[in-house]
């Protein structure tokens, strides 16, 4: 990916109403949008919303039917409410706890029926719907603490077999993925325990390399800011 420098100042005023990006930082052409086997919500810490890097939107925008939040407190939050008070929805949300029970036991027999019928409703059976914390670890117990609806979910992990290919963000440990890598494994594994040879979902994973891809030619095109936090640097275009 090769970035005209004379092109950058101008690109960084123009906006992209769907990814939000500069136009130059724009990944709307990389996007392969399709419909998750399962209704996936994201909830974003507003710190999140305002990083450069942060791979909740694209996610978004990959996945048909998922919905995106962005707050702390969610016990109050109308949507989400509505959402969690759906009776035709089982939910579970991806959290690390001492009480979470492995990925692979909230697939249902429910989920085998819809199989490939992704995202469709089915007659008397509840679908499952994943929730997953857009935020830094911190940011996660924070979002929890305050929010009594989302600490009534059900908690769900999963051992990643593979690292963060996040390179240009630091994780704060090696079993740490990204929002989108998470929910890529969480779909892959659905598949694979299901015997579903289905590959559309691959396509967050692609949409992902190219924000990888075009930070990093970022950083040697138009020099870049090193962020270093605690647990936390990261590499952004330079303004
Ligand atoms: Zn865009």
């Amino acid at each position: 990916m090769a970035i005209d420098k004379s092109l950058v100042a101008f690109a960084q005023r123009e906006v992209c109403p769907r990814c939000r990006k500069a136009a130059v930082a724009c990944y709307c052409k990389a996007l392969r949008p399709f419909t998750a086997p399962f209704g996936v919500g994201i909830l974003q810490h507003p710190y999140e919303a305002r990083n450069a890097i942060a791979t909740a939107r694209m996610t978004h925008l990959s996945i048909k039917n998922s919905k995106i939040f962005v707050d702390i407190d969610f016990s109050k939050n109308v949507r989400v409410n509505e959402l969690l008070a759906d009776q035709s929805l089982r939910h579970v949300i991806l959290y690390p706890s001492r009480d979470a029970v492995d990925l692979s036991e909230c697939f249902g027999e429910a989920d085998v029926e819809t199989g490939a019928e992704m995202g469709r409703e089915t007659g008397g059976s509840r679908q499952l719907f994943v929730w997953v914390l857009d935020a830094k670890w911190q940011h996660v117990n924070q979002m929890l603490r305050s929010s009594p609806n989302l600490q009534a979910i059900p908690m769900v992990k999963f051992n990643p077999d593979r690292k963060s290919q996040f390179i240009i963000r630091k994780q704060p440990a090696a079993i740490c993925l990204s929002t989108i890598e998470s929910i890529h494994l969480v779909i892959d594994r659905f598949f694979a325990q299901k015997g579903l040879p289905n590959q559309e979902h691959h396509a967050l994973l692609d949409a992902f390399q190219y924000l990888v891809q075009q930070q990093l030619e970022f950083a040697r095109v138009v020099g870049f800011r090193r962020h270093r936090r605690r647990g936390h640097s990261e590499i952004v275009p330079g303004v």
